[in-house]
């Protein structure tokens, strides 16, 4: 098992085969040495640079009603909340005259939030914030919308792909969502010149082994600047409520995998994995990660974004220290991929 994963660090791929075994092991011995080589991979690009991205959630009104997610349409227990923009704007100002460099707004598939506010906003972001990197994570919309907020200024776009695999993806969204249509929208983002993350949850339902295969086959063909994995975690108001969430282990050898198929990409560990164990984020960094996103929402919005349960919502503080206690140096830059 260990050749495997020396085989994977010298030439970045493995066999299906041999990612089924990789993936399926819990073979101490080769999560250490996965955990070495992932980490040498990182440092070989990054350093021990951790960088820093404040997150804003933006809105938790959606128009989608993907079955595992809290703030889907279907929830009517969901508190809803959407920032004006003035308090995007603000809340960015605050998070820069603290140090970061890296917005990430967040939020459901809100209406609200035509081209034209979201151009209104993105630009006064720049504007006030100089030299910062806004990223996007605002779902589907057409290549005309991503389009102007690029040109407004936007950077980078995050959208996870969800599921590779069409009949998970079925399984897991309503008959309206179409694996097709959510691709596309992530082929239109790199045409647009965004820096793009994509990724998927460990452990959602219904997944297997040739599923997460598939996942990490579509991100060797996208090749994206960031992907973003982490645990399914339940959420009570979803269908999915009873379902088993996904493990720290699991999550963390997947992280340590594509940190070794894709050397140079920014990965964070995810609030989700902070969620689900005390040391998952720890664990995580030292397997490849070299981004977190710490939640710089406003305080009164920030529990009506709950996307799963007992959602983390760490201090700074703590946050810091995990990453000192992981073995790195906190980094407040813009961080761009460096590809
Ligand atoms: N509306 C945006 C943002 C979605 S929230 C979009 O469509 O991209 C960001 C991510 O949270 C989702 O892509 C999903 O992978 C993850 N997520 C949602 N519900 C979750 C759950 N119950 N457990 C873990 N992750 C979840």
């Amino acid at each position: 098992m260990i050749e495997l994963v020396e085989k994977l660090h010298e030439n970045n791929n493995l066999t299906d085969k041999e990612l089924k075994q990789l993936i399926e092991t819990d073979d101490k011995n080769t999560a250490q040495i996965l955990r070495q080589r992932a980490d040498e991979t990182r440092r070989k690009y990054y350093g021990n640079k951790v960088f820093l991205r404040g997150l804003i959630e933006i809105s938790s009104f959606c128009r989608n009603d993907c079955l595992y997610c809290g703030i889907r349409c279907s929830n009517k227990s969901a508190e809803r909340f959407r920032l004006t923009e003035n308090k995007i704007i603000s809340c960015a100002e605050s998070g820069y005259k603290r140090g970061f460099r890296t917005f990430v707004l967040q939020g459901g598939e809100d209406d609200y939030y035509t081209d034209e506010r979201m151009c209104r906003i993105i630009t006064q972001i720049k504007e006030k914030c100089p030299d910062c990197a806004v990223t996007l994570s605002l779902g589907e919309r057409t290549p005309e919308s991503y389009r102007l907020m690029k040109r407004a200024g936007a950077d980078r776009y995050l959208l996870r792909h969800e599921a590779a695999d069409t009949e998970l993806y079925q399984k897991l969204h309503p008959p309206k969502m179409i694996l097709d249509k959510r691709i596309n929208c992530l082929y239109n983002l790199k045409v647009e010149g965004y820096q793009v993350g994509a990724g998927f949850m460990v452990g959602a339902p219904f997944q297997t082994v040739d599923n997460i295969i598939a996942d990490l086959r579509f991100l060797q063909n996208l090749n994206p600047h960031m992907v973003g994995i982490g645990p399914f975690v339940p959420h009570h108001a979803t269908p999915f409520s009873g379902c088993a969430g996904g493990t720290v282990g699991l999550t963390v050898r997947l992280l340590g995998i594509i940190r070794l198929m894709l050397s140079e990409v920014l990965l964070p560990a995810t609030t989700a994995l902070g969620t689900i164990s005390p040391d998952g984020r720890i664990l995580g960094l030292q397997t490849g990660c070299n981004v977190v996103m710490p939640n710089i929402s406003p305080d009164d919005s920030r529990d009506k974004y709950e996307l799963y349960n007992n959602k983390s919502t760490e201090e700074l503080s703590n946050i810091i220290a995990d990453i000192e206690r992981a073995g790195y140096e906190v980094s407040m830059e813009r961080g761009d991929c460096i590809r």
